[in-house]
């Protein structure tokens, strides 16, 4: 006899099939993407002086390549296999072009990436390499090269894995799910980045889904975060060079600015920027203190949480759930960029001596 397993580890698709547009025609490319964790902060709180507040971290650093873009790409390539498509295209900051090019490689779509010159994080450059895609350096932005995405993929027979395709926001909401599914109920608050405002958008509309399924009672406030000097959203026009160390939401014109506003203006909750200290600061302090090491971008939503702390948002006995987007790991150069450098040391016990006093 062979051995059943237990537990079988599965993907998005299949576990919240019946909240998505699949059938049995669908094949399903997966590579067991979602079933983050959600782990307790244990310092940020007290840091914060918020009494009685829980706040959790989803980290969707954990996912196959290391961003919650796997979410929506196992959808979106699955259904352009179902459709019949031999090639796939995006424009990425990185993260997507990562994803895209792994579950690509895993059914044999061509994949093609256009990126923004210079402005893209060496982990995930490195990922669509060696996932096979063909990697294409704008001289130019993410938005042109959306732009230019969009042109390509006009006449449907490349398609389009941009988060513009609605089959994107359809697996990240999935995250919404889990979180319901781990807390029991949604979250007070719901803190997370925006860049393209495809993210905040899959999470409102999946925590809405989910509530009328009667699995949870309550709604998040949905508080996004830009970077201040890429914050389309929160000045209310487009910013033709958007500028900020957090690479995955060097964003001047989000593609999913109304989906952003509706979460936002529905949920009664807010969308503001933070600075590159803030961020910086955010980045830090999760690694060094909570043991939890995610991307600059991920951190804007942790800084998001400690400015609006800082003027007593939260109300007491609430729980906070905050998205850490993409693994700290993508983004080398940032992270050895500070002064708190290596020492090198002659292998003599005397110098470790000197060294850990
Ligand atoms: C894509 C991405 C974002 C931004 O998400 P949007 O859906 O574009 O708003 C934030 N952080 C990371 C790590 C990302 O990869």
């Amino acid at each position: 006899m062979v051995k059943k397993y237990a537990v079988k580890k599965i993907g998005i698709i299949e576990r919240y099939q019946e909240f998505l547009p699949v059938s049995e025609a669908t094949p399903i490319i997966s590579l067991n993407e979602g079933n983050t964790p959600l782990i307790l902060a244990e310092a940020l709180p007290a840091e914060l002086g918020l009494k009685n507040v829980r706040i959790y971290y989803k980290f969707e650093g954990l996912n196959p390549t290391g961003s919650f873009k796997d979410r929506g790409m196992t959808m979106a390539i699955s259904k352009a296999v179902e459709e019949g498509a031999q090639a796939v295209m995006c424009a990425s900051t990185g993260n997507t072009s990562a994803s895209a090019a792994a579950f690509a490689s895993r059914c044999g779509l061509k994949c093609y990436v256009l990126i923004p010159e210079g402005k893209i994080a060496k982990g995930k450059l490195l990922q669509a390499y060696r996932y096979g895609a063909k990697v294409l350096m704008i001289k130019g932005n993410f938005d042109q090269a959306l732009e230019l995405v969009k042109q390509m993929t006009r006449d449907g027979r490349i398609k389009l894995v941009n988060s513009i395709n609605p089959y994107r926001i359809e697996g990240q909401k999935t995250a919404a799910f889990e979180i319901v599914d781990d807390l029991g109920d949604a979250p007070e608050y719901h803190a997370i980045p925006v860049g393209n405002a495809g993210n905040i958008t899959a999470y409102w509309k999946g925590y809405k889904e989910y509530k009328r399924a009667g699995k949870s009672e309550i709604l998040p406030l949905m508080l996004g975060f830009q970077a201040a000097g890429s914050a389309p959203i929160v000045e209310g026009r487009p910013i033709e060079k958007p500028e900020t160390i957090a690479t995955a939401i060097r964003i001047g014109n989000p593609a999913s600015w109304q989906g952003a506003l509706q979460a936002r203006d529905e949920s009664g909750g807010l969308i503001e920027a933070v600075t590159d200290e803030e961020i910086t600061r955010a980045y830090r302090f999760i690694a060094e203190r909570e043991g939890v090491f995610a991307e600059p971008a991920s951190a804007a939503a942790v800084a998001g949480v400690r400015k609006l702390a800082g003027r007593g948002f939260f109300k007491e006995n609430t729980r906070i759930v905050i998205t850490l987007t993409g693994s700290g790991l993508k983004d080398p150069d940032y992270a050895l960029s500070f002064d708190d450098k290596i020492e090198i040391i002659e292998p003599e016990l005397d110098r470790v001596k000197e060294a850990v006093h």
